[in-house]
C-alpha cells in the first residue's frame, strides 16, 4: 500500500475529551502529515466508511450501541477484514484487547496508559503491519494463479505423454519385446501418472482458493454413499469394507463435501495396515454442530504429524508408496474451513486413524454462500 499526501484516521469515538487527547496527542508524536475524523458511533463509522476510504481506523470499544468484544465483532461482521483496526480498549484487564486481535484488529492500546509517544508508535506500526499484511496477501494470490496456469498448461503435454507411452508399450507388447524395454516404458506410464495426479491436484487446489461456498441442506447420508461408489475400483482392489451408519443433514455445499468424503475414504484405504481396510462413517452431534468421523483400521499417525499433514505438499510416506502428491487433506481442510468447521485426526499409530471434521447443522429453507476462507497459508516445504 503507497501511501500518497495525508494520511487518512478514521477515529470512532464517543467522548469528546477522548477524541480531543487523542488529536493533540497523535499531533505532537505523529510527524507524517496526517488528518483525524471523528464519529461518534459505530453506524456513523458505516456510513463515513462507504463514502470514504480510510488508512487506517482506531475504534473505541465503548460506544453508544455496543460495548467491548461485542463492538469489534459488529465492525468485522459489517465491513468484513478490508480494514485496518486499532482498538481502543477501557478495559485494564489485556484479555479483551488480546481477543480484539483474534478477532482481526492489529493493535490495541488501554485508554488512560498511552501517552503521545505510545500513540504514534502503535500508529506507525500499525500502517507498516496492514501494509506488509497486503503485499503478503498479493503475493499468495500471484503465487495461486501461477500454480492456477503452470498446471494447467502442464496438463495437455502431461497426458500426451501418458497416450504415447501406452501406445509405445502395446507396439513393445505385439513384437515380444525384452522384458527390459517393457519395464523402462512401464516406468514412463507410471511417472506420467504420478505427474497427471500432482496436475490434477494442483489444479483443483489453486481452483478451491477462487471458489465460493453455497451452503444448502444436505443428505450426508447419500453424500458419504456417492463418495464411496465413486471409489469402487479402489474399494474392490483393497477388498475393503465400509460402513456407513445414519447421518443426519448438514449445511454444506454438496459438490464439495463429496470431495472431502472422498478424499478422507480414499486415504482411510490408501494408508491400510496389514489387515484389510475396514472403515465406518459416524457422525455425533454437539453445540449446533456436526462432527463426522472417518475411521480405518489403517497404519495410523505419529502424534508429532497430527497437523502438520493438514498442509500443502506434507507426506509422511516416500514418493511411490502409496500414490499421492501431499495435497488432499489441505484441501479438505480449505473446504471445511469455508463451511466455519474444523478438521483433525485422532490416531494411534499401528492401530489406525479417525479424520473428524466438524459443520454447522442444517437450518430449514436456507440457502447462502460465503467465500472459500484461506486456512493456512500454502507451504512448499517437504
Ligand atoms: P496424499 O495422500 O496425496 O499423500 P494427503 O494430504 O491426503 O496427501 O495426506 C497427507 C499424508 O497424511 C499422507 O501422505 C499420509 O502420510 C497421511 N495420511 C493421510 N490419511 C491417512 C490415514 N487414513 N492413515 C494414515 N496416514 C494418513
Amino acid at each position: 500500500m503507497e501511501l500518497s499526501g495525508p494520511i487518512r484516521i478514521l477515529l470512532v469515538e464517543d467522548s469528546r475529551d477522548h477524541a480531543v487527547f487523542f488529536k493533540a496527542a497523535l499531533g505532537k508524536a505523529f510527524k507524517p502529515a496526517h488528518h483525524v475524523r471523528v464519529v461518534d458511533s459505530l453506524s456513523s463509522s458505516f456510513e463515513e466508511l462507504s463514502v470514504t476510504p480510510y488508512d487506517l481506523i482506531v475504534l473505541d470499544l465503548g460506544l453508544p450501541e455496543s460495548q467491548g468484544l461485542e463492538t469489534v465483532e459488529t465492525f468485522f461482521r459489517v465491513l468484513g477484514p478490508s480494514n485496518p483496526v486499532i482498538v481502543l480498549t477501557a478495559n485494564t484487564d489485556e484479555e479483551i484487547g488480546e481477543q480484539s486481535l483474534r478477532r482481526g484488529a492489529i493493535d490495541f492500546l488501554t485508554k488512560g496508559e498511552f501517552g503521545a509517544d505510545q500513540l504514534a508508535r502503535a500508529v506507525r506500526y500499525g500502517l507498516e503491519r496492514w501494509r506488509q499484511r497486503l503485499e503478503l496477501e498479493e503475493a499468495q494470490r500471484n503465487l495461486k494463479s501461477f500454480a492456477h496456469v503452470a498446471a494447467h498448461d502442464l496438463k495437455s503435454p502431461v497426458k500426451s505423454i501418458g497416450m504415447y507411452a501406452s501406445l509405445l508399450m502395446q507396439k513393445a507388447k505385439a513384437r515380444d519385446a525384452e522384458a527390459e524395454e517393457l519395464e523402462f516404458i512401464g516406468y514412463i506410464e507410471s511417472f506420467t501418472d504420478q505427474a497427471e495426479r500432482l496436475v490434477d491436484s494442483l489444479l483443483n487446489f489453486s481452483v478451491l482458493g477462487d471458489k465460493s461456498v453455497t451452503l444448502a441442506a444436505v443428505d450426508l447420508a447419500a453424500l458419504a454413499q456417492q463418495a464411496v461408489s465413486n471409489l469402487s475400483a479402489l474399494v474392490e482392489e483393497k477388498g475393503a469394507s465400509i460402513e456407513i451408519e445414519a447421518l443426519p443433514q448438514a449445511q454444506a455445499d454438496e459438490g464439495l463435501l463429496i470431495h472431502v468424503l472422498q478424499n478422507l475414504v480414499a486415504n482411510a484405504i490408501k494408508y491400510h495396515g496389514d489387515a484389510p481396510p475396514s472403515i465406518r462413517i459416524s457422525s455425533a452431534e454437539a453445540k449446533g454442530e456436526i462432527v463426522i468421523a472417518v475411521a480405518d483400521n489403517g497404519r495410523g499417525i505419529d502424534a508429532r504429524y497430527f497437523e502438520r499433514i493438514f498442509e500443502p505438499f506434507k507426506r509422511l510416506v516416500g514418493p511411490t508408496q502409496p500414490e499421492g502428491v501431499g495435497l488432499g487433506l489441505a484441501i479438505c481442510q480449505r473446504v471445511v474451513a469455508a463451511h466455519g468447521g474444523k478438521i483433525w485426526v485422532e490416531s494411534e499409530l499401528g492401530l489406525g486413524s479417525t479424520f473428524k471434521f466438524s459443520l454447522p447443522m442444517a437450518k430449514e429453507d436456507t440457502e447462502s454462500s460465503c467465500e472459500l476462507q484461506e486456512a493456512s497459508s500454502p507451504s512448499l516445504h517437504p
